[in-house]
């Protein structure tokens, strides 16, 4: 007969099993482990309720965003150990991946050397789509408007040309004929662009974010990164939940990244930005389905985007595409100026879309973090090669993540990356 164990030591054993001795003989022993999966995830789950110590991972991904979601998705599909630690919830509504909507496109006015990555990226939605399977991409087509010379529609025609992408140029006639949703000054032309459309950030977080747990990431919300420092073994991060190690690690800040950017040779300028939607006078034209996603320039080097009705929202959904009042993520105003926010919207509606300029549903804020040329930065921290930053994507990154979290990857892991993002260094502004 085995012999019992009497009733009385159970606690005994529970409380030995949990204590700190033994909670930190057992981190010690898994100490240069990779933290993956099975024990690593048991681990991870057992002890984040308290102070948080953790095996030294490969990556750790500091701010779990837009690019720090796609980074553990492409990092753990490759097989590598990653941490993604995230301030707040996962995902939330206080950085730049919520509002429903993203536009993407390929005739890149802002710089043809985005159309290669942008390739990629269009591929990487595809796939994410068929492992997640969620619809997380919509081709609409993309329409531009505005006068001939308008740097968005030569800069586009610019793009296509340079990589042979299929597009439309229509003259006024032709616009009215064919969207007669909008109402234009007689000189404005049009670009359109058949393969672009948008990506539903909520969708696509999720899908990252799940993607890489189920790959075996680790990521934790509301764990706040307070500092970094570069160590012989790798870098250490201290949070308010405990210290943790790597091998290297991804700063995806987003709007906080100027907290992490002395002695880096930019300054970053972060911009509150608002979104409204509205219910239309007549719904027809404003469908998915027969409206594009649309940009009309304001005025030189601005102008409002809107998106067609989409299941998530509901409403006519458009915004003003120029940087708005300069700000900090620890301090801006998320409240809603119902002046200020709801009368550049409406005066588009009014001017450009009048069967679309119904009541106002809803006004959102969102942070722009803007680079000094508006470009994207992703390199190495210059104090360290264990460091890779990926921040000022300046109000138009949301349609790179899967690439930019497959460079992400490259970087940490490899050291290196085939993609062609040399554009995007920081010797630009030494
Ligand atoms: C109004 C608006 C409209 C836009 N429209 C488009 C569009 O149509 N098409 C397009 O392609 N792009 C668009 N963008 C831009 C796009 O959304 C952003 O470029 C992109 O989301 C930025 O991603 P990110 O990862 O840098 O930031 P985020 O997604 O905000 O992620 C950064 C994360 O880091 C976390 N973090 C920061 N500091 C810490 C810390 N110390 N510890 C732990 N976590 C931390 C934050 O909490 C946050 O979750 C738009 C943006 C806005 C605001």
């Amino acid at each position: 007969m085995p012999r019992r164990v009497p009733l009385v030591v159970y606690p005994f054993l529970k409380n030995a099993l949990f204590s700190k001795v033994f909670k930190d003989f057992l981190i010690g022993w898994i100490g240069e482990r990779p933290l993956r999966g099975g024990v690593g995830n048991w681990l991870a789950s057992r002890y984040t309720s308290g102070i948080m110590s953790f095996a030294k991972v490969d990556v750790i991904v500091v701010g779990v965003g837009t690019m720090g979601a796609a980074a553990p998705y492409h990092l753990a599909r490759r097989g590598a150990s990653v941490l993604g630690l995230e301030q707040h919830a996962i995902p939330h509504t206080l950085g730049a991946h919520h509002g429903f909507s993203r536009a993407i496109r390929s005739a890149y006015y802002e710089h043809p050397n985005y159309v290669p990555l942008l390739k990629r990226s269009f591929a990487l939605w595809d796939a994410l789509e068929r492992t997640s399977g969620q619809r997380v991409l919509y081709r609409t087509g993309g329409l531009y408007m505005g006068p001939e010379d308008a740097a968005f529609i030569t800069g586009a025609t610019r793009a296509a040309t340079a990589h042979q992408l299929p597009y439309e140029r229509l003259s006024s006639a032709q616009l009215r004929e064919r969207f007669p949703q909008f109402e234009l000054p007689s000189h404005y032309t049009g670009f359109l662009e058949a393969e672009a459309g948008f990506v539903v950030p909520e969708i696509a977080m999720n899908a990252h974010v799940e993607g890489a747990l189920r790959g075996g990431a680790t990521l934790l919300g509301h764990v706040k990164v307070t500092s970094w420092q570069v160590t012989s073994e790798g870098v250490r991060i201290e949070t308010n939940r405990g210290a943790f190690r790597a091998k290297h690690v991804v700063l995806t800040a987003g709007a906080w990244a100027p907290l992490w950017s002395a002695g880096l040779p930019f300054a970053l300028k972060v911009t509150r930005q608002t979104w409204g939607w509205f219910w239309p006078k007549v719904l027809a034209p404003f469908a998915l389905g027969t409206l594009p996603t649309w940009f009309i320039e304001s005025e030189p080097g601005s102008g409002y985007y809107g998106f067609p009705m989409m299941p998530e929202q509901p409403g006519l959904k458009l915004a003003l595409h120029q940087p708005g009042t300069e700000t900090t993520a620890e301090s801006v105003d998320r409240r809603i100026d119902l002046a200020g926010d709801e009368a550049p919207l409406r005066r588009c509606l009014e001017g450009h879309l009048p069967e679309g300029n119904g009541h106002l549903l809803a006004l959102r804020t969102c942070l722009y973090t803007n680079s000094p040329d508006g470009h994207f930065i992703i390199d190495r921290h210059p104090t360290s090669a264990n460091v890779t930053i990926a921040c000022g994507f300046s109000g138009h990154g949301f349609k790179f993540a899967p690439v930019v979290g497959e460079i992400l990857a490259d970087l940490a892991l490899l050291g290196r990356t085939d993609h062609p993002i040399d554009f995007l260094s920081m010797d630009r502004f030494r």
